[in-house]
């Protein structure tokens, strides 16, 4: 077998010149500082790595709203820290309970049930939600030690209410493990106040930083349990407690991902800078604002106002399309990218860090309306535009 030397474009022939606006579930834009310090490499370990990681952790107590010192982070998509958390929480024969409404709770449990966990879904009705009652009966008929919930559902543009589910969790003195991959730092979420143990998070959605370098905060509890598991976790790389080696006393478990630390630590000091209230005030009005022009336009939306998701918004699409039809004309005619779904026959587009501005919200509605119209639907664009514009000075006004 011969191995010849293969045919390569240069990245700059396969990139467009001018770039796609993402607006759709993630990756989402990053802002120029974030993009910056993604070129830098430096010692993993040393004296500036440590500053960099030491601020880290202090800007997750404000963004996490905990003061649990266990902040780790891991060199993967939000998939692997959503099986850190599970895999140092969880082991053969563990009970958990897995409220589920898509895709992403889904995978809670087939990573609890692929360590062998004892996993009870409990399917919620996206018109419905999480109903006490019924979490209070599942929680007493299978005696969870671990319960797993997603606070937005990005497949489902659905939300769960994490408070509730919390405080019932404490009540029975359940773990409480929550992905909040899409929603950290774009609606309220209170690790310490609402009782969670285990906070996921990835990079790509609300914190506006690269894929590929994730988050996740255990509470005390959540960490005296990992400490006194009685076999160590069966995946080296994910162990939270060889994490600290590198997160917590500046020494190796393996090679951080320098470029993208820096990257996270830039998205969340901006975070920082704009305050946590300021922000999820922001993704309120864009999104709501979003809404509202969708429905101008005379499309409607996937989930009734109670359960619906701010941070990422599900939109019907009329039975003659599909969302590969409506997210391929967008993308080719409008150089805007919003994303399908994994069940229902909807679109979605992203209301995630800095996919939430003004100037993207109006690109993107005109490029989606003029796509239905374009695609031969009845739409009424100029309504449309008129809504969301109406939308945005109320916002201003309140
Ligand atoms: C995107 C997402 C994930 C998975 O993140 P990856 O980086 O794709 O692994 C998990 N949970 C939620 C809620 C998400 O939106």
């Amino acid at each position: 077998m011969k191995f010849d030397v293969p045919s390569i474009a240069t990245l700059n022939d396969i990139l467009p010149d001018e770039p796609l606006l993402m607006m759709g579930a993630g990756p989402v834009p990053i802002p120029h500082a974030v993009a910056n310090a993604n070129r830098i490499v430096i010692n993993h370990l040393g004296d500036t790595m440590g500053a960099v990681v030491s601020q880290i952790k202090a800007m997750a107590g404000y963004i996490f709203q905990t003061s649990s010192p266990w902040v780790v982070g891991v060199a993967g998509p939000g998939s692997a820290a959503m099986e850190m958390a599970v895999a140092n929480l969880v082991w053969q024969d563990t009970r958990v309970l897995s409220i589920c409404n898509g895709f992403f709770s889904d995978r809670l449990a087939e990573l609890a049930s692929r360590v062998g966990a004892n996993v009870t879904p409990m399917l919620i009705e996206k018109e419905k939600g999480i109903v006490e009652a019924d979490l209070r009966d599942y929680i007493v008929r299978h005696k969870p030690e671990v319960i797993t919930v997603v606070q937005g559902e990005t497949s489902t543009t659905t939300y769960n209410d994490i408070e509730l589910v919390g405080r019932i969790a404490k009540e029975y003195d359940c773990y409480l493990i929550v992905d909040a991959v899409c929603t950290l730092s774009t609606m309220p979420l209170k690790m310490d106040e609402w009782h969670i143990d285990a906070v996921i998070t990835g990079g790509q959605k609300g914190l506006s930083s690269i894929p590929g370098v994730s988050l996740i905060t255990f509470s005390e509890k959540a960490w005296q349990r990992i400490n006194t598991r009685e076999k160590p976790i069966v995946q080296w790389t994910l162990d939270a407690t060889l994490a600290t080696n590198f997160w917590h006393k500046e020494s190796y478990h393996y090679t951080a991902p320098v470029s993208g630390l820096m990257a996270l630590h830039e998205a969340m000091r901006l975070v920082c800078d704009e305050t946590l209230n300021k922000r999820f005030a922001r993704h309120l009005a864009c999104s709501k604002a979003l809404q509202q022009g969708i429905e101008g336009l005379g499309l409607s939306l996937y989930v009734n106002e109670q359960h619906r998701l701010n941070s990422v918004v599900g939109i019907n699409l009329p039975d003659n399309l599909t969302a590969a039809q409506v997210c391929q004309h967008i993308s080719h005619k409008y150089r805007v990218e919003i994303a399908g779904s994994f069940g229902p026959n909807i679109v979605r587009i992203g209301q995630m860090g800095e996919q939430c501005r003004e100037h993207n919200l109006f690109r993107a509605l005109h490029a989606f309306g003029s796509t239905f119209k374009d695609l031969g639907c009845k739409i009424d664009v100029p309504q449309g535009m008129a809504q969301l514009e109406a939308a945005i000075q109320n916002s201003k006004l309140a």
